[in-house]
């Protein structure tokens, strides 16, 4: 069987592909990922998280499964089950140590990925996300052309101008590569003062959904930035911060739903 066949065989019982892209790093990708993946599951949808992101694989740590490795049954790799409803694949999973870096040049990072298309176990499930790399150079090129569509795509976003720049650049990605562009998530969307209650606009608010507006694609929602979501991220909590209500909760669980609305 061809590369291809293989990929469209191994996921032909996932139900909906959906890429997480950001022009640029550092403005949650990995978090949203994460969050949004573990919301989908809290509403018993079966959801599968494919880390792609080589050179900052930070998802196990944020689900605090970073020590754990992947089982081989026959020809296939299992992927780590966060509990019933949640599978995680990272290429984190197979290095040594978490501080090693993958330093491996495109062809090798592109077999890896490849790889987990063709041979990871995903089995049954509503939703696949990819966390993809930043930007929208070769590496995300080539594995969002290897995933099969029809293929939806979220794009996340900081307010601030420079950031937003890299999204239209997200968006004309996205529109080349005929991908489904669900919409734009606006992230670090303000911040309330924990003092006095304010809300400080520090990366200034509301530029996504602008920018959603002016190209008219569908604007998901704001995340604040709230430092208990940090916290449970760094201590590789999310479980417990879903749990309480929290300020950044209510968005992300909107934003599922609004995904699970969609499509
Ligand atoms: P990316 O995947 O885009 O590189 P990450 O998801 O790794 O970004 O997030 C970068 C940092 O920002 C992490 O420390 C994460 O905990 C923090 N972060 C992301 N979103 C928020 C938020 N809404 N509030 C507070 N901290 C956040």
């Amino acid at each position: 069987m061809l590369n291809r066949e293989k990929i469209i065989e191994n996921l032909k019982d996932v139900k909906n592909k959906v890429v997480i892209m950001s022009g640029k790093g550092g403005v949650g990708k990995s978090t949203i990922s994460t969050y949004l993946g573990l919301s989908l599951s809290k509403e018993k949808k079966r959801v599968g998280l494919l880390d792609c992101d080589f050179h900052g694989p930070t998802i196990p740590k944020l689900l605090g499964i970073e020590r754990f490795k992947p089982e081989v049954l026959g020809d296939k790799i299992l992927p780590i089950e966060f509990d019933e409803y949640f599978r995680v694949l990272s290429i984190a999973f197979f290095l040594q140590s978490t501080e090693d870096a993958v330093i491996w040049r495109g062809p090798l990072k592109i077999g890896a990925i490849r790889q987990f298309l063709e041979e990871v176990h995903w089995g049954n499930l509503d939703f696949l996300l990819f966390d993809l790399p930043p930007g929208t150079g070769d590496e995300p090129l080539t594995i969002a052309q290897l995933i099969p569509p029809p293929v939806h795509c979220i794009i996340v976003t900081t307010p601030q101008e420079v950031a937003l720049t890299s999204v239209r650049k997200s968006i004309n990605f996205a529109k080349k590569l005929k991908m489904n562009i669900l919409g734009i998530v606006e992230n670090m969307s303000g911040l309330t003062c924990p003092h006095c209650g304010k809300d400080i606009p520090f990366f200034k608010k509301g530029g996504g959904e602008k920018c959603a507006m002016d190209l008219k694609i569908p604007y998901l929602g704001g995340i604040p930035f709230d430092l208990d979501l940090m916290s449970s991220s760094d201590s590789g909590k999310p479980i417990f911060y879903l749990s309480e209500d929290k300020k950044a909760k209510a968005p992300i669980m909107e934003i599922g739903k609004k995904i699970q609305n969609i499509l």
